[in-house]
C-alpha cells in the first residue's frame, strides 16, 4: 500500500524564485514541477510522467472548454515539525477523484495510481512545502475532457494533471468565524445532478448566488435543497455542521451535496469522543427557530481548506440570528485543533489517515 511508483521525470532547468512563507495565499503561485497522464480510448491511461510546470496548449474546440466535462480534487501536505511530509487521508481523496470521474462519464484512474501521482509530485517538489506552522502545499488533481469537437457527447480522450501550490495559514489570527446568508434564490445541486462530484461545473454554477451573498454583506452562501428550498445542503464549498441541544447534526449524502474528507474525518472523531451525531435531514426553519431557542450552540463549515470554519452569524429572508456569541465554539475549536494537531504529526493518528512522503534521494 505504502509502495512508491516512479515515473519518468523530467527536472525543470530554471527553477522558480521562492517567497517566504508569510507572503503565501491561497492558489496563487506554483510549484516547478507536474504530474501528467493521457487517456484514450483501446489504450486507457497511460504514460504518467512529471515535467517542468508549465502551460496545456489546446485547441479552442476542446471539449472541456466548452462543455465543462472537468472533475477535481483539493488536498494538502504538512510538514511537521520533525521535517516528515505527511499527507491526509491521499488513499480516500483518490478514490473520491475516481467517483467523481464516473459522474462525468470520465473513465475512472486507478486510486493506487492517484495516489501515487501524489505523493511523487510532492516528493519531486518537496522542498515547497512550506515550514512554518499552520501552512501546507495544496494538490490539486484535474481531470479535462481533450476531445477537439462540438458535438456534445462524453469525449475519447483527457488528460489528468496535478499541481501543487503552497499556501498559507488559513487563519492568521486564530480561528475566525464566517456570516452566512442561506438562499432561497440560487440552487447549487439537485438529486441526479453534479452534487455529489467535485465538478468544475458545480463551482461556477455557484459564483452568482455566491456575489450576491457578499452584496448583502455575507461572507458565504448556505444552500438549500432545490426543491422544497428548506432542506439545508452545504455552505460555500464545504460541508455543513451544527451542534442543536446536545445532538450534532449535518445532512445526510443523499445525492445532492459533497462526501467531504474533512466532514468524514469530525464525524469518525466525534463518534469517538462519544458524541449523540445525526446524519439526517435538517431544514432552515428547525435551525432558525432553534438559533432563537438558544439551542443552536455551535455551527461550521468542513473542508480541507480550513479545516472548520465557524459560523457566526446566519441570515434567512431578511432575519439575521447569531450562533454562540459570533466567536469560535468550544467543539469547533477542539476539532479544529484534533484534526490540525494529526497533520502536522503532534497527535496520534489512530486511524491511520496519515501517510509519510517519500523524498526521493538524489543520485
Ligand atoms: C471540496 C468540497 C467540500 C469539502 O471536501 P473536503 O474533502 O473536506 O475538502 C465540500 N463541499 C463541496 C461542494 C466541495 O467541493
Amino acid at each position: 500500500m505504502t509502495q512508491t511508483a516512479r515515473f519518468p521525470t523530467t527536472l525543470t532547468r530554471s527553477p522558480k524564485p521562492r517567497q517566504p512563507d508569510s507572503a503565501l495565499a491561497f492558489g496563487k503561485t506554483f510549484t516547478d514541477h507536474m504530474f501528467l497522464m493521457d487517456y484514450e480510448e483501446g489504450k486507457g491511461w497511460h504514460d504518467p510522467r512529471i515535467v517542468p510546470y508549465g502551460p496545456l496548449s489546446m485547441d479552442p474546440a476542446t471539449t472541456v472548454l466548452h462543455y465543462a466535462q472537468a472533475v477535481f480534487d483539493g488536498l494538502k501536505a504538512y510538514r511537521g515539525a520533525d521535517g516528515t511530509i505527511r499527507l491526509f487521508r491521499a488513499q480516500r481523496h483518490a478514490e473520491r477523484l475516481g467517483k467523481s470521474c464516473a459522474g462525468l462519464c470520465i473513465p475512472p484512474i486507478p486510486a493506487d495510481l492517484v495516489r501515487q501521482s501524489f505523493e511523487a509530485i510532492v516528493g519531486v517538489d518537496h522542498d515547497w512545502v512550506p515550514r512554518t506552522e499552520g501552512t501546507s502545499l495544496y494538490i490539486r488533481p484535474t481531470v479535462i475532457a481533450t476531445d477537439v469537437m462540438l458535438g456534445v457527447h462524453p469525449s475519447h480522450s483527457y488528460t489528468y494533471f496535478v499541481i501543487c501550490s503552497p499556501v498559507g495559514a488559513y487563519y492568521k489570527e486564530g480561528v475566525k468565524p464566517v456570516r452566512i446568508l442561506a438562499t432561497d434564490t440560487h440552487v447549487r445541486a439537485v438529486q441526479g445532478g453534479l452534487g455529489e462530484s467535485k465538478a468544475a461545473a458545480n463551482y461556477a454554477a455557484s459564483l452568482s448566488a455566491q456575489q450576491e451573498a457578499e452584496r448583502q454583506g455575507f461572507t458565504q452562501v448556505l444552500w438549500l435543497d432545490g426543491v422544497e428550498r428548506r432542506w439545508i445542503d452545504e455552505v460555500g464549498t464545504m460541508n455543513i455542521m451544527m451542534k442543536i441541544g446536545d445532538e450534532v447534526v449535518t445532512p445526510p449524502l443523499a445525492g445532492t451535496i459533497l462526501d467531504g474528507v474533512t466532514r468524514n474525518s469530525i464525524l469518525t472523531l466525534l463518534r469517538d469522543w462519544g458524541h449523540n451525531v445525526s446524519e439526517r435531514r435538517v431544514s432552515i426553519e428547525e435551525v432558525m427557530q432553534a438559533g432563537r431557542e438558544g439551542k443552536l450552540t455551535e455551527m461550521w463549515g468542513t473542508g480541507t481548506a480550513a479545516v472548520v470554519s465557524p459560523v457566526g452569524e446566519l441570515g434567512y429572508k431578511g432575519d439575521r440570528i447569531s450562533i454562540g456569541n459570533g466567536g469560535t465554539g468550544e467543539l469547533t475549536q477542539k476539532l479544529y485543533d484534533s484534526i490540525i494537531g494529526i497533520q502536522y504529526g503532534r497527535l496520534p493518528d489512530a486511524h491511520g489517515w496519515m501517510s509519510t512522503v517519500p523524498v526521493p534521494v538524489e543520485a
